[in-house]
């Protein structure tokens, strides 16, 4: 019997956010507008997904004893997801320092802050959430021998899925656990190292390759692709009236991690999930973008 459905290891940064008419050169002092401050970082981003969808969700992850720490730990509360894994204190709570000019653009400057002291020993002392959690999903905002540790801990049953983001090369024994790797275009060419041609068949096998069980690609609004050692099967986008990507693959992953927990085939958790990243780039922001089931219910398509 599994306490959650999911598990979520990875960052919780604060998104610090103003927009300015330029953003300055070096040297310079531009006036912007009030700070916005949103709860962020892609493993607070997925809990929240989760949680959102009705999955039972816990989060692991380290913020500081600080505003912006509770920030996140309340907006985590208020999602449902179980906080008794974030751990608090040893650094700043992460941020990401963010200015926008009015046509969209931005600079983001992120100080990883406690993200960055999540340790392996952590991980370790965190094998109770482990080992009650049907499927586990990472990302790279935290250390890598912390994500590696996860692997090394990980129950006999429990699926693990990883988003490789930000992206980089990625030791076997990490890739051979992924049960799907879930990358975008940027993603698989850095982690495949080589060139690669545009076709998204050729680097999921390229990708398949260095060893994970499976692979996922996501192609924004054309949908996604899903590869295994028995071929490669495209899932079409729902088409919806984009406002705001951010955090879209985000919210992606954690659907997929929710419904191979409920015991769904690759394809048919790759199709809940095009649908729920459709649902969350029609509103603005990331968590506040990311849909319950009712909502998700009622996306035509
Ligand atoms: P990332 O945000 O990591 O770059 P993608 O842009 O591939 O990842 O988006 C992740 C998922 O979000 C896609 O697989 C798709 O399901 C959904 N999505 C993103 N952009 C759109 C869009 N314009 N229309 C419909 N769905 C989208």
């Amino acid at each position: 019997m599994y306490d959650y459905d999911v598990l979520v290891v990875g960052s919780a940064n604060a998104d610090l956010v103003v927009g300015v008419e330029r953003r300055p050169a070096a040297g310079e002092t531009v006036l912007g507008s009030d700070l916005v401050v949103h709860p962020g970082g892609k493993g607070a981003n997925q809990s929240v997904a989760a949680a959102r969808l009705g999955a039972r969700t816990a989060l692991l992850a380290r913020v500081g004893d600080d505003t912006h720490g509770r920030l996140l730990l309340d907006s985590q509360r208020r999602s449902g997801v179980d906080t008794t894994g974030v751990l608090v204190g040893g650094a700043p709570t992460g941020v990401a320092l963010i200015t926008v000019d009015p046509s969209g653009d931005n600079s983001i400057v992120v100080s990883p802050g406690a993200n960055g002291r999540l340790t392996p020993q952590d991980v370790r002392a965190a094998r109770g959430l482990l080992h009650g959690s049907r499927v586990v999903s990472a990302q790279l905002e935290i250390p890598l021998e912390s994500v590696v540790e996860v692997v090394r801990n990980l129950p006999d049953g429990t699926r693990f899925v990883l988003n490789p983001s930000p992206p980089r090369p990625l030791p076997a024994e990490l890739l051979a656990a992924c049960d799907p790797l879930v990358v975008n275009e940027h993603e698989a060419r850095v982690i495949v190292g080589g060139e690669l041609d545009d076709s998204p068949e050729e680097w999921a096998a390229a990708l398949l390759a260095l060893g994970p069980r499976s692979v996922v690609v996501t192609l924004g609004a054309q949908g996604a692709l899903v590869a295994t050692g028995d071929g490669t099967v495209r899932i079409p986008s729902v088409r919806v009236a984009a406002v705001d990507t951010t955090g879209a693959g985000d919210a992606f992953t954690a659907a997929l991690a929710w419904r191979l927990g409920a015991g769904a085939s690759l394809a048919d958790a790759a199709a809940y999930a095009v649908r729920v990243g459709a649902a969350a780039v029609t509103r603005v922001g990331a968590q506040e973008s990311y849909p319950t089931e009712e909502e998700l219910a009622s996306l035509a398509g």
